[in-house]
């Protein structure tokens, strides 16, 4: 990745966020950084090696973009469109997604681990060696995607769609799965429940 300062902070030791010399935690308007970082991020085309973690943003406009290096881990969005973007090794682990758009959208090795995702569509898009680990996902739909070689081991699945999606790789262990639609999907090709080891 890249070299990220550390907080200045007695004692912290967590990373500072973009141009701030602190983290989130220690930000005395957080308010006011995200009003200013949701306009630096819609001004730039192309969004690289920046730490926001914790920012909450809403109703933004970041379709098409490059974004490539970043950690946004425990974010907030809500209503914010990353549709047609090509996104590249970036941490949305532990965030909360709500109403956020992917549609069309190129993803590679990007990080949802244990977020929250709730009415989000990623329909159409390339979604490779992603990580939906432990996520909660509902009312998200998945149709017409290439997940290749992505996993959504123990997550908890709830009305999505899958339909129409290469699953190859697709690894689905230990995960909940509820009225979750697979039509015209390679489920074979995917890696479903196992029994639990005995010990
Ligand atoms: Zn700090």
């Amino acid at each position: 990745m890249f070299s990220l300062p550390i907080c200045s902070a007695a004692d912290c030791g967590r990373w500072a966020i973009r141009d701030r010399d602190v983290c989130r935690d220690h930000l005395d308007d957080p308010g006011g950084y995200d009003r200013e970082i949701a306009r630096q991020l819609a001004d730039s085309e192309t969004i690289t090696d920046l730490n926001i973690t914790s920012a909450e943003l809403q109703d933004l406009d970041l379709s098409g973009k490059i974004i490539e290096r970043c950690i946004l881990s425990h974010v907030n969005l809500r209503g914010v469109s990353l549709a047609n973007s090509r996104i590249r090794l970036v941490f949305f682990d532990f965030s909360v997604l709500t109403d956020c758009s992917f549609k069309g959208a190129k993803l590679h090795s990007v990080v949802f681990a244990g977020s929250q995702i709730d009415g989000c569509d990623f329909s159409g898009s390339d979604l490779l060696r992603c990580n939906f680990c432990g996520a909660q996902c509902q009312e998200t739909l998945f149709d017409e995607s290439d997940l290749y070689a992505s996993r959504f081991i123990a997550a908890r699945l709830s009305r999505v769609g899958f339909k129409d999606c290469n699953l190859k790789q697709v690894r689905f262990e230990h995960a909940q799965i509820s009225e979750a639609d697979f039509r015209y999907s390679n489920t074979e090709d995917a890696f479903f429940e196992k029994k639990a080891q005995t010990l």
